[in-house]
Protein backbone atom coordinates (compact mmCIF):
# COMPACT_ATOMS: atom_id res chain seq x y z
CA UNK A 1 0.00 0.00 0.00
CA UNK A 2 1.32 3.59 -0.43
CA UNK A 3 2.51 5.95 1.92
CA UNK A 4 -0.17 8.06 4.01
CA UNK A 5 -0.51 10.63 1.93
CA UNK A 6 -1.87 14.87 3.21
CA UNK A 7 -4.94 15.66 3.00
CA UNK A 8 -4.66 18.05 0.01
CA UNK A 9 -4.40 21.46 1.08
CA UNK A 10 -4.40 20.59 4.29
CA UNK A 11 -2.22 22.60 6.52
CA UNK A 12 -1.02 19.28 8.61
CA UNK A 13 2.12 20.69 10.53
CA UNK A 14 3.11 17.50 11.83
CA UNK A 15 2.90 14.16 10.18
CA UNK A 16 0.38 12.14 12.49
CA UNK A 17 1.27 8.61 10.85
CA UNK A 18 -0.50 5.85 9.38
CA UNK A 19 -3.09 5.18 11.66
CA UNK A 20 -4.17 1.29 12.45
CA UNK A 21 -6.96 -0.96 14.23
CA UNK A 22 -4.58 -3.29 15.09
CA UNK A 23 -5.65 -2.90 18.77
CA UNK A 24 -8.87 -1.63 20.35
CA UNK A 25 -9.16 1.87 19.40
CA UNK A 26 -11.64 4.66 21.11
CA UNK A 27 -12.82 6.37 17.37
CA UNK A 28 -14.67 9.60 16.74
CA UNK A 29 -17.05 9.25 13.56
CA UNK A 30 -17.97 12.48 12.37
CA UNK A 31 -21.05 12.85 10.52
CA UNK A 32 -23.97 10.05 11.14
CA UNK A 33 -25.16 9.89 7.74
CA UNK A 34 -25.31 6.44 5.60
CA UNK A 35 -21.58 6.47 5.41
CA UNK A 36 -21.07 7.40 9.24
CA UNK A 37 -23.74 4.55 10.40
CA UNK A 38 -22.30 1.74 8.41
CA UNK A 39 -18.22 2.71 9.62
CA UNK A 40 -20.15 2.63 13.31
CA UNK A 41 -21.65 -0.42 12.71
CA UNK A 42 -18.42 -1.99 11.34
CA UNK A 43 -16.26 -0.75 13.74
CA UNK A 44 -17.93 -1.50 16.63
CA UNK A 45 -18.66 -4.49 15.58
CA UNK A 46 -15.01 -5.62 15.55
CA UNK A 47 -14.47 -4.35 19.38
CA UNK A 48 -13.57 -0.55 18.93
CA UNK A 49 -15.24 2.06 21.31
CA UNK A 50 -16.92 3.79 19.05
CA UNK A 51 -18.71 7.25 19.20
CA UNK A 52 -20.40 9.37 16.31
CA UNK A 53 -22.15 12.88 16.46
CA UNK A 54 -23.76 14.88 13.52
CA UNK A 55 -24.33 18.40 13.63
CA UNK A 56 -26.97 18.59 11.23
CA UNK A 57 -28.89 15.58 12.89
CA UNK A 58 -27.94 15.64 16.46
CA UNK A 59 -30.94 13.61 17.54
CA UNK A 60 -30.14 10.97 15.60
CA UNK A 61 -25.83 10.42 16.21
CA UNK A 62 -25.85 8.62 19.38
CA UNK A 63 -23.53 10.91 21.08
CA UNK A 64 -23.21 14.91 20.94
CA UNK A 65 -19.84 16.43 21.21
CA UNK A 66 -20.31 17.23 24.79
CA UNK A 67 -19.56 13.69 25.20
CA UNK A 68 -16.50 13.82 23.92
CA UNK A 69 -13.25 13.44 25.67
CA UNK A 70 -10.75 14.32 23.33
CA UNK A 71 -7.56 12.60 25.07
CA UNK A 72 -9.46 9.31 24.61
CA UNK A 73 -9.82 9.97 20.88
CA UNK A 74 -7.00 7.78 19.14
CA UNK A 75 -8.82 8.28 15.32
CA UNK A 76 -11.31 10.47 14.02
CA UNK A 77 -13.45 9.16 10.69
CA UNK A 78 -14.94 11.61 8.94
CA UNK A 79 -17.83 11.12 6.80
CA UNK A 80 -17.20 12.01 2.65
CA UNK A 81 -19.77 15.38 3.26
CA UNK A 82 -17.68 16.53 6.63
CA UNK A 83 -16.13 19.46 4.80
CA UNK A 84 -12.26 19.78 5.69
CA UNK A 85 -10.78 22.39 3.22
CA UNK A 86 -9.14 25.29 5.10
CA UNK A 87 -12.08 28.26 4.52
CA UNK A 88 -14.86 25.58 6.11
CA UNK A 89 -12.75 22.80 7.86
CA UNK A 90 -15.88 21.42 10.05
CA UNK A 91 -14.74 22.46 14.05
CA UNK A 92 -13.99 19.00 14.93
CA UNK A 93 -11.26 18.02 11.61
CA UNK A 94 -9.81 21.01 13.30
CA UNK A 95 -9.80 20.20 17.05
CA UNK A 96 -8.34 16.88 16.02
CA UNK A 97 -5.61 17.93 13.89
CA UNK A 98 -4.67 20.55 16.28
CA UNK A 99 -4.29 17.41 18.85
CA UNK A 100 -2.37 15.62 16.61
CA UNK A 101 -5.13 13.23 16.32
CA UNK A 102 -5.17 11.07 12.89
CA UNK A 103 -8.48 12.27 10.75
CA UNK A 104 -9.04 9.88 8.12
CA UNK A 105 -12.06 8.78 5.40
CA UNK A 106 -14.05 6.38 5.45
CA UNK A 107 -12.40 4.82 2.36
CA UNK A 108 -9.25 5.09 4.50
CA UNK A 109 -10.57 2.23 6.82
CA UNK A 110 -12.38 0.39 4.27
CA UNK A 111 -8.85 0.71 2.76
CA UNK A 112 -6.95 -0.23 6.20
CA UNK A 113 -9.23 -3.35 6.63
CA UNK A 114 -8.64 -4.54 3.23
CA UNK A 115 -5.04 -3.72 1.92
CA UNK A 116 -4.96 -6.74 -0.65
CA UNK A 117 -8.39 -5.13 -2.52
CA UNK A 118 -8.15 -4.70 -6.30
CA UNK A 119 -10.46 -1.42 -6.58
CA UNK A 120 -11.54 0.44 -9.91
CA UNK A 121 -12.24 3.91 -9.07
CA UNK A 122 -14.67 5.66 -11.60
CA UNK A 123 -14.79 9.47 -10.50
CA UNK A 124 -16.03 13.28 -12.83
CA UNK A 125 -18.28 15.56 -12.12
CA UNK A 126 -21.32 13.96 -13.72
CA UNK A 127 -22.09 10.17 -15.07
CA UNK A 128 -20.29 8.33 -12.18
CA UNK A 129 -23.03 6.41 -10.81
CA UNK A 130 -24.14 5.32 -14.56
CA UNK A 131 -20.49 4.33 -15.32
CA UNK A 132 -19.89 2.73 -12.26
CA UNK A 133 -22.93 0.86 -12.64
CA UNK A 134 -22.66 -0.25 -16.00
CA UNK A 135 -18.81 -1.42 -14.90
CA UNK A 136 -20.43 -3.50 -12.27
CA UNK A 137 -22.88 -5.10 -14.44
CA UNK A 138 -20.32 -5.80 -16.86
CA UNK A 139 -17.84 -8.03 -14.85
CA UNK A 140 -20.92 -9.60 -12.82
CA UNK A 141 -22.47 -11.24 -16.25
CA UNK A 142 -18.56 -12.26 -16.89
CA UNK A 143 -18.33 -14.08 -14.11
CA UNK A 144 -15.74 -11.76 -12.16
CA UNK A 145 -15.99 -11.48 -8.43
CA UNK A 146 -17.01 -7.82 -8.01
CA UNK A 147 -18.90 -6.00 -5.48
CA UNK A 148 -20.33 -2.26 -5.91
CA UNK A 149 -19.97 0.54 -3.40
CA UNK A 150 -18.86 4.36 -2.20
CA UNK A 151 -20.78 7.33 -3.10
CA UNK A 152 -23.43 5.60 -5.28
CA UNK A 153 -25.05 5.17 -2.00
CA UNK A 154 -23.72 1.21 -1.09
CA UNK A 155 -21.43 2.51 2.01
CA UNK A 156 -17.57 0.17 1.53
CA UNK A 157 -18.26 -1.97 4.93
CA UNK A 158 -21.51 -2.95 3.18
CA UNK A 159 -20.24 -4.83 0.53
CA UNK A 160 -19.45 -8.36 0.72
CA UNK A 161 -15.40 -9.39 0.33
CA UNK A 162 -14.81 -10.31 -3.81
CA UNK A 163 -11.58 -10.01 -5.79
CA UNK A 164 -12.66 -6.64 -7.92
CA UNK A 165 -14.49 -3.48 -6.43
CA UNK A 166 -15.83 -0.81 -8.68
CA UNK A 167 -15.88 1.95 -6.48
CA UNK A 168 -17.66 5.18 -7.52
CA UNK A 169 -15.54 8.01 -6.13
CA UNK A 170 -16.67 11.45 -5.38
CA UNK A 171 -14.70 14.49 -5.19
CA UNK A 172 -15.19 14.72 -1.13
CA UNK A 173 -13.67 11.47 -0.56
CA UNK A 174 -10.68 11.84 -2.78
CA UNK A 175 -10.17 15.26 -1.36
CA UNK A 176 -10.02 13.51 2.16
CA UNK A 177 -8.65 10.17 1.82
CA UNK A 178 -5.33 9.60 2.74
CA UNK A 179 -4.93 6.12 1.54
CA UNK A 180 -5.88 6.15 -2.01
CA UNK A 181 -4.69 2.85 -4.45
CA UNK A 182 -6.12 2.15 -7.34
CA UNK A 183 -5.93 -0.28 -9.99
CA UNK A 184 -7.82 1.63 -11.89
CA UNK A 185 -8.89 4.68 -12.02
CA UNK A 186 -11.02 6.94 -14.97
CA UNK A 187 -12.46 10.51 -14.65
CA UNK A 188 -15.12 10.84 -17.21
CA UNK A 189 -15.16 14.35 -17.06
CA UNK A 190 -14.67 17.82 -15.53
CA UNK A 191 -16.92 20.37 -15.14
CA UNK A 192 -17.81 23.23 -12.48
CA UNK A 193 -19.14 21.87 -9.29
CA UNK A 194 -18.87 21.61 -5.67
CA UNK A 195 -17.48 24.86 -5.00
CA UNK A 196 -19.35 25.07 -1.58
CA UNK A 197 -16.87 21.88 -0.60
CA UNK A 198 -14.02 22.70 -1.93
CA UNK A 199 -13.85 26.12 -2.33
CA UNK A 200 -12.10 26.59 -5.69
CA UNK A 201 -12.27 24.80 -8.88
CA UNK A 202 -8.75 24.35 -8.98
CA UNK A 203 -9.07 22.05 -5.53
CA UNK A 204 -12.03 20.53 -7.43
CA UNK A 205 -10.06 18.90 -10.30
CA UNK A 206 -7.06 18.14 -7.89
CA UNK A 207 -9.33 16.17 -5.78
CA UNK A 208 -10.51 14.70 -8.63
CA UNK A 209 -7.13 14.14 -10.40
CA UNK A 210 -5.69 12.42 -6.72
CA UNK A 211 -7.80 9.39 -8.39
CA UNK A 212 -5.17 9.02 -11.69
CA UNK A 213 -1.94 9.98 -9.28
CA UNK A 214 -2.81 6.91 -7.05
CA UNK A 215 -3.88 4.46 -9.72
CA UNK A 216 -1.75 1.81 -11.65
CA UNK A 217 -3.59 2.09 -14.51
CA UNK A 218 -5.23 5.21 -15.83
CA UNK A 219 -8.15 5.89 -18.40
CA UNK A 220 -9.07 9.68 -19.11
CA UNK A 221 -10.89 11.45 -21.67
CA UNK A 222 -10.09 13.50 -24.56
CA UNK A 223 -12.23 15.56 -24.62
CA UNK A 224 -11.53 16.63 -20.27
CA UNK A 225 -8.69 19.63 -21.20
CA UNK A 226 -7.63 19.46 -17.48
CA UNK A 227 -7.00 15.84 -16.93
CA UNK A 228 -5.38 15.52 -20.81
CA UNK A 229 -2.71 18.38 -20.17
CA UNK A 230 -1.91 16.75 -16.74
CA UNK A 231 -2.36 13.12 -18.22
CA UNK A 232 -2.05 12.98 -21.59
CA UNK A 233 1.45 11.13 -21.35
CA UNK A 234 1.68 9.87 -18.36
CA UNK A 235 2.52 5.90 -18.16
CA UNK A 236 -0.51 3.67 -18.93
CA UNK A 237 -3.08 5.63 -19.64
CA UNK A 238 -5.66 4.67 -21.81
CA UNK A 239 -7.69 7.90 -23.68
CA UNK A 240 -11.38 7.34 -24.33
CA UNK A 241 -13.15 9.98 -26.96
CA UNK A 242 -16.79 10.94 -27.87
CA UNK A 243 -15.71 12.72 -30.46
CA UNK A 244 -14.34 10.90 -33.71
CA UNK A 245 -10.42 10.58 -31.90
CA UNK A 246 -9.05 7.97 -34.41
CA UNK A 247 -5.91 8.63 -31.96
CA UNK A 248 -7.96 7.57 -28.80
CA UNK A 249 -8.44 4.02 -27.89
CA UNK A 250 -11.50 3.81 -27.79
CA UNK A 251 -13.95 6.06 -29.46
CA UNK A 252 -17.20 7.25 -30.90
CA UNK A 253 -17.83 7.70 -35.15
CA UNK A 254 -20.84 8.20 -36.01
CA UNK A 255 -22.59 6.94 -33.63
CA UNK A 256 -20.83 3.93 -33.32
CA UNK A 257 -18.23 2.81 -30.74
CA UNK A 258 -14.85 1.78 -31.98
CA UNK A 259 -11.44 0.37 -30.72
CA UNK A 260 -8.20 1.37 -32.34
CA UNK A 261 -6.32 -1.66 -32.01
CA UNK A 262 -9.00 -3.18 -34.16
CA UNK A 263 -10.38 0.09 -35.52
CA UNK A 264 -13.80 -2.27 -35.91
CA UNK A 265 -17.55 -1.31 -35.57
CA UNK A 266 -18.29 -2.96 -31.63
CA UNK A 267 -21.21 -1.30 -31.05
CA UNK A 268 -23.92 0.80 -33.31
CA UNK A 269 -25.41 3.32 -30.39
CA UNK A 270 -28.84 3.12 -32.55
CA UNK A 271 -29.47 -0.38 -31.34
CA UNK A 272 -29.37 1.15 -27.60
CA UNK A 273 -32.70 2.20 -25.93
CA UNK A 274 -31.39 1.61 -22.57
CA UNK A 275 -29.11 5.03 -22.50
CA UNK A 276 -30.11 7.78 -24.33
CA UNK A 277 -28.24 10.65 -25.59
CA UNK A 278 -24.33 11.16 -26.53
CA UNK A 279 -23.11 11.49 -22.41
CA UNK A 280 -24.36 8.18 -22.36
CA UNK A 281 -21.90 7.36 -24.80
CA UNK A 282 -19.18 8.60 -22.94
CA UNK A 283 -19.88 6.38 -19.77
CA UNK A 284 -20.21 2.98 -22.43
CA UNK A 285 -17.25 3.83 -23.81
CA UNK A 286 -15.60 4.36 -20.77
CA UNK A 287 -17.18 1.50 -19.11
CA UNK A 288 -15.77 -0.81 -22.09
CA UNK A 289 -12.15 0.76 -21.65
CA UNK A 290 -12.11 -0.62 -18.08
CA UNK A 291 -13.64 -4.04 -18.78
CA UNK A 292 -11.61 -4.77 -21.35
CA UNK A 293 -8.31 -3.47 -19.09
CA UNK A 294 -10.08 -6.77 -17.06
CA UNK A 295 -9.85 -8.98 -19.87
CA UNK A 296 -13.54 -9.23 -20.69
CA UNK A 297 -13.84 -9.40 -24.30
CA UNK A 298 -15.97 -7.08 -26.47
CA UNK A 299 -18.70 -9.69 -27.03
CA UNK A 300 -19.19 -10.21 -23.72
CA UNK A 301 -19.35 -6.13 -22.53
CA UNK A 302 -21.45 -5.59 -25.68
CA UNK A 303 -24.02 -7.78 -24.79
CA UNK A 304 -24.39 -6.94 -21.55
CA UNK A 305 -24.30 -3.37 -21.94
CA UNK A 306 -27.65 -4.25 -23.82
CA UNK A 307 -28.98 -5.84 -20.95
CA UNK A 308 -28.16 -3.02 -18.55
CA UNK A 309 -30.96 -1.35 -16.25
CA UNK A 310 -30.78 2.52 -16.46
CA UNK A 311 -30.59 4.00 -12.73
CA UNK A 312 -33.30 5.85 -11.61
CA UNK A 313 -34.07 9.65 -12.02
CA UNK A 314 -31.46 10.12 -14.91
CA UNK A 315 -33.07 10.96 -17.58
CA UNK A 316 -36.25 8.76 -17.37
CA UNK A 317 -39.35 8.99 -19.47
CA UNK A 318 -41.85 8.71 -16.87
CA UNK A 319 -45.48 8.77 -19.09
CA UNK A 320 -46.62 9.99 -22.39
CA UNK A 321 -49.61 12.34 -22.51
CA UNK A 322 -50.74 12.60 -25.96
CA UNK A 323 -47.52 14.56 -27.67
CA UNK A 324 -45.91 15.10 -24.14
CA UNK A 325 -43.64 13.18 -22.42
CA UNK A 326 -42.69 13.52 -19.14
CA UNK A 327 -39.07 13.10 -18.59
CA UNK A 328 -37.49 12.83 -14.57
CA UNK A 329 -33.82 14.08 -14.61
CA UNK A 330 -33.74 15.01 -11.00
CA UNK A 331 -29.95 13.89 -10.70
CA UNK A 332 -29.15 16.95 -13.15
CA UNK A 333 -27.49 18.93 -9.89
CA UNK A 334 -25.45 20.77 -12.17
CA UNK A 335 -25.83 23.09 -15.47
CA UNK A 336 -23.48 20.53 -17.92
CA UNK A 337 -25.84 17.59 -17.39
CA UNK A 338 -28.77 19.46 -17.49
CA UNK A 339 -26.95 20.60 -20.73
CA UNK A 340 -27.12 16.89 -22.08
CA UNK A 341 -30.59 16.75 -21.13
CA UNK A 342 -31.27 20.07 -23.01
CA UNK A 343 -28.90 18.13 -26.11
CA UNK A 344 -30.99 14.88 -26.75
CA UNK A 345 -34.33 16.50 -26.91
CA UNK A 346 -33.18 18.81 -29.46
CA UNK A 347 -36.46 18.56 -32.43
CA UNK A 348 -38.88 19.10 -29.30
CA UNK A 349 -40.38 21.59 -27.63
CA UNK A 350 -38.88 21.87 -24.39
CA UNK A 351 -40.51 22.66 -21.47
CA UNK A 352 -37.89 23.10 -18.77
CA UNK A 353 -38.16 22.59 -14.82
CA UNK A 354 -35.38 24.35 -13.03
CA UNK A 355 -34.07 25.09 -9.50
CA UNK A 356 -33.71 23.99 -5.98
CA UNK A 357 -30.39 24.94 -3.87
CA UNK A 358 -27.78 27.06 -5.86
CA UNK A 359 -24.63 26.18 -6.63
CA UNK A 360 -23.67 29.64 -7.95
CA UNK A 361 -22.37 28.30 -11.50
CA UNK A 362 -23.55 30.37 -14.50
CA UNK A 363 -25.64 28.03 -16.61
CA UNK A 364 -25.23 30.09 -19.74
CA UNK A 365 -22.19 28.89 -21.28
CA UNK A 366 -23.13 25.08 -20.81
CA UNK A 367 -26.80 25.51 -22.45
CA UNK A 368 -26.76 28.17 -24.29
CA UNK A 369 -26.08 26.15 -27.32
CA UNK A 370 -29.52 24.25 -26.46
CA UNK A 371 -32.36 27.31 -25.48
CA UNK A 372 -33.42 27.13 -28.97
CA UNK A 373 -35.45 24.08 -28.42
CA UNK A 374 -36.56 25.60 -25.13
CA UNK A 375 -40.45 27.08 -24.98
CA UNK A 376 -40.16 28.45 -21.16
CA UNK A 377 -38.53 27.87 -18.01
CA UNK A 378 -40.60 27.11 -14.63
CA UNK A 379 -38.29 28.42 -12.06
CA UNK A 380 -38.78 26.85 -8.38
CA UNK A 381 -37.29 26.86 -4.77
CA UNK A 382 -34.30 28.60 -3.35
CA UNK A 383 -32.61 29.77 -6.86
CA UNK A 384 -35.85 30.58 -8.74
CA UNK A 385 -35.22 34.97 -8.39
CA UNK A 386 -31.60 33.68 -10.03
CA UNK A 387 -32.99 32.36 -13.22
CA UNK A 388 -35.49 34.86 -13.64
CA UNK A 389 -31.78 36.78 -14.02
CA UNK A 390 -30.42 34.48 -16.04
CA UNK A 391 -32.93 33.83 -18.54
CA UNK A 392 -34.59 37.10 -18.61
CA UNK A 393 -34.73 38.49 -22.14
CA UNK A 394 -33.40 34.95 -23.71
CA UNK A 395 -36.42 33.06 -22.96
CA UNK A 396 -39.77 33.34 -20.87
CA UNK A 397 -39.17 32.21 -17.49
CA UNK A 398 -41.86 32.09 -15.08
CA UNK A 399 -41.31 31.64 -11.47
CA UNK A 400 -43.52 29.08 -9.40
CA UNK A 401 -42.80 28.66 -5.83
CA UNK A 402 -42.66 24.31 -6.07
CA UNK A 403 -41.56 22.18 -8.52
CA UNK A 404 -45.22 20.64 -7.80
CA UNK A 405 -46.83 24.71 -9.09
CA UNK A 406 -44.04 24.30 -12.34
CA UNK A 407 -44.93 21.14 -12.87
CA UNK A 408 -48.97 22.06 -13.43
CA UNK A 409 -48.16 25.38 -14.85
CA UNK A 410 -45.81 23.44 -17.44
CA UNK A 411 -48.33 20.96 -18.33
CA UNK A 412 -50.78 23.89 -19.17
CA UNK A 413 -48.63 25.53 -21.31
CA UNK A 414 -47.39 22.23 -23.25
CA UNK A 415 -50.86 21.12 -23.83
CA UNK A 416 -51.46 23.46 -26.24
CA UNK A 417 -48.43 22.69 -27.85
CA UNK A 418 -49.33 20.36 -31.78
CA UNK A 419 -46.04 18.70 -32.08
CA UNK A 420 -43.71 16.96 -29.93
CA UNK A 421 -43.49 18.44 -26.45
CA UNK A 422 -41.05 17.30 -23.41
CA UNK A 423 -41.54 18.20 -19.77
CA UNK A 424 -37.93 18.46 -18.06
CA UNK A 425 -37.36 18.03 -15.03
CA UNK A 426 -33.30 18.69 -15.12
CA UNK A 427 -32.69 21.23 -12.10
CA UNK A 428 -29.14 22.34 -12.56
CA UNK A 429 -29.20 22.52 -8.51
CA UNK A 430 -29.13 20.28 -5.67
CA UNK A 431 -32.40 19.83 -3.93
CA UNK A 432 -32.17 20.16 -0.01
CA UNK A 433 -33.97 23.41 -0.38
CA UNK A 434 -37.29 21.68 -1.01
CA UNK A 435 -36.94 17.57 -0.35
CA UNK A 436 -34.34 15.58 1.47
CA UNK A 437 -32.39 14.27 -2.04
CA UNK A 438 -32.57 14.32 -5.77
CA UNK A 439 -34.30 10.27 -5.18
CA UNK A 440 -37.05 12.12 -3.06
CA UNK A 441 -37.65 14.99 -5.79
CA UNK A 442 -37.55 12.70 -8.84
CA UNK A 443 -39.94 10.42 -6.44
CA UNK A 444 -42.16 13.74 -6.40
CA UNK A 445 -42.04 14.54 -9.98
CA UNK A 446 -43.23 10.68 -10.97
CA UNK A 447 -45.75 10.73 -8.43
CA UNK A 448 -47.35 14.17 -9.44
CA UNK A 449 -46.92 12.46 -13.23
CA UNK A 450 -48.73 9.45 -12.84
CA UNK A 451 -51.52 11.69 -10.79
CA UNK A 452 -51.82 13.97 -14.02
CA UNK A 453 -51.83 10.59 -16.24
CA UNK A 454 -55.28 9.47 -14.16
CA UNK A 455 -56.99 12.36 -14.61
CA UNK A 456 -56.34 13.17 -18.23
CA UNK A 457 -57.88 9.95 -18.90
CA UNK A 458 -55.33 9.74 -21.75
P1 LIG B 1 -23.08 11.28 -11.09
O1 LIG B 1 -23.05 10.05 -10.25
O2 LIG B 1 -21.72 11.73 -11.50
O3 LIG B 1 -23.94 12.38 -10.54
P2 LIG B 1 -25.09 10.07 -12.82
O4 LIG B 1 -24.79 8.88 -13.64
O5 LIG B 1 -25.87 9.86 -11.58
O6 LIG B 1 -23.75 10.82 -12.51
O7 LIG B 1 -25.85 11.15 -13.73
C1 LIG B 1 -26.12 12.46 -13.17
C2 LIG B 1 -26.68 13.39 -14.22
O8 LIG B 1 -25.69 13.59 -15.23
C3 LIG B 1 -27.91 12.88 -14.95
O9 LIG B 1 -28.69 14.00 -15.25
C4 LIG B 1 -27.35 12.25 -16.21
O10 LIG B 1 -28.30 12.28 -17.28
C5 LIG B 1 -26.16 13.16 -16.51
N1 LIG B 1 -25.01 12.42 -17.10
C6 LIG B 1 -24.77 11.09 -17.06
N2 LIG B 1 -23.61 10.81 -17.67
C7 LIG B 1 -23.09 11.98 -18.09
C8 LIG B 1 -21.89 12.34 -18.77
N3 LIG B 1 -21.00 11.44 -19.16
N4 LIG B 1 -21.70 13.66 -19.04
C9 LIG B 1 -22.60 14.60 -18.67
N5 LIG B 1 -23.75 14.32 -18.02
C10 LIG B 1 -24.00 13.03 -17.72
Amino acid sequence: MRQLRRFNNLAVTTPVGTPDFNERKTVLIVGYGISGVSAYKFLSSRGHNVLAVDDSNPTDAPNTMSDIRWDDINIVVKSPSVPIMPHNRHHSVSHAMGLQIPVISTFDVFRLHNPNAKIVAVTGTNGKSTTTSLIFHILHEAGVSVQIGGNIGIPYFDMGPAEYYVLEMSSYELASSQLLDFQIACILNIDPDHYEFHGTFEDYISAKHAALDNASSKIVSCEDRYTMSKFSAAQDVTVVSTLNNPNADVYVHENTLRDRESQRLLLDFAGISNLLGSHNHQNIAMAYAVCRKLDVSPQEIVKSIGSFKPLPHRMNIVERIGNIIFVNDSKATNPSSAAKALATFVGYEIYWLVGGRSKSIDPLPYVNDYLAGVRKVYSFGESEYEFEDVFNGRKPTIKCGTMDSALSLAYKDAKREHGQAVILLSPMCSSFDQFKNYAHRGEQFTKMVLTLKECSGD
